[in-house]
């Protein structure tokens, strides 16, 4: 069965994917930034490997992408966090660059040759790192890191258009998870199952897009 190798499993939109591919019979390298907190995820039946990652230690993802000695089929980043939102607090902005823009770069560089022929290599990006999208303003360090996610990840794909994978940067739609909060109108089920709709069609061809959990086009 195929592999997929997805961080921060143990809660929201990552417990969901790990749950989902799982269910679908796939082996799941699930990582965890704590694994005393992932209960949850050990609840979770089917084939999943629980492995230690705090993905704002850059040294820890090297050491980490060098244990990886399987084919990956996809490689989905999903860790990220939201930094402080109406406050340019300049540590938590450069907390936030790290976990949500250097390190998924880091992860896939580090990873990139151990993608299986054909593999798809995913960000979780937002629709709030569109500078087209952005008429409602604040939100600056989280919009950021989004941004430069989005920038370095085209890069990523133009750089890799001759390996047999595909890169894409997905927007989850505003789901219900602690980052999305209750309000949210996505349930993360239907999130997810969208999102893995939209996995499964990307072609090497549209490598380097920015699209939603619909399969629509955002602008950068
Ligand atoms: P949650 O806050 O529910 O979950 C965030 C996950 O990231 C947790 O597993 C958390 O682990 C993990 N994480 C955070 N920092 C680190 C770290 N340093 N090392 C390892 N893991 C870490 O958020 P969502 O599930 O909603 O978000 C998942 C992704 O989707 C994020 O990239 C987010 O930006 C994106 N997104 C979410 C939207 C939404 O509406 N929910 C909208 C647009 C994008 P821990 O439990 O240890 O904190």
């Amino acid at each position: 069965m195929p592999t997929l190798l997805i961080t921060g499993a143990n809660r929201g939109l990552g417990l969901e994917f790990a749950r989902q591919y799982a269910a679908d019979g796939w082996k799941v390298i699930a990582t965890v930034r704590n694994p005393q907190r992932a209960d949850d995820l050990r609840k979770v039946p089917g084939d999943i490997r629980i492995e230690q990652l705090d993905v704002a230690d850059l040294d820890a993802i090297r050491a980490f992408a060098e244990r990886i000695d399987e084919p990956i089929d996809h490689l989905i980043c999903n860790a990220g966090v939201m930094g402080k939102y109406s406050e340019v607090d300049p540590d938590s902005w450069a907390y936030t660059l790290r976990v949500n823009a250097i390190a998924p770069t880091i992860l896939a560089q580090a990873l990139v040759d151990r993608v299986a022929p054909g593999g798809k290599v995913v960000a979780i990006t937002s629709k709030m790192g569109s500078i087209a999208d952005n008429e409602s303003g604040g939100g600056i360090i989280y919009r950021s890191s989004k941004a430069a996610l989005n920038a370095a990840w085209r890069s990523l794909a133009i750089d890799w258009r001759g390996r047999d994978l595909s890169v894409a940067m997905l927007h989850p739609g505003w789901v219900q998870t602690a980052m999305g909060g209750p309000s949210a109108p996505t349930p993360a089920e239907e999130s997810v199952a969208g999102l893995r709709r939209v996995i499964a069609g990307l072609t090497r061809e549209r490598s380097g897009s920015f699209l939603d959990f619909q399969g629509k086009v955002i602008p950068w």
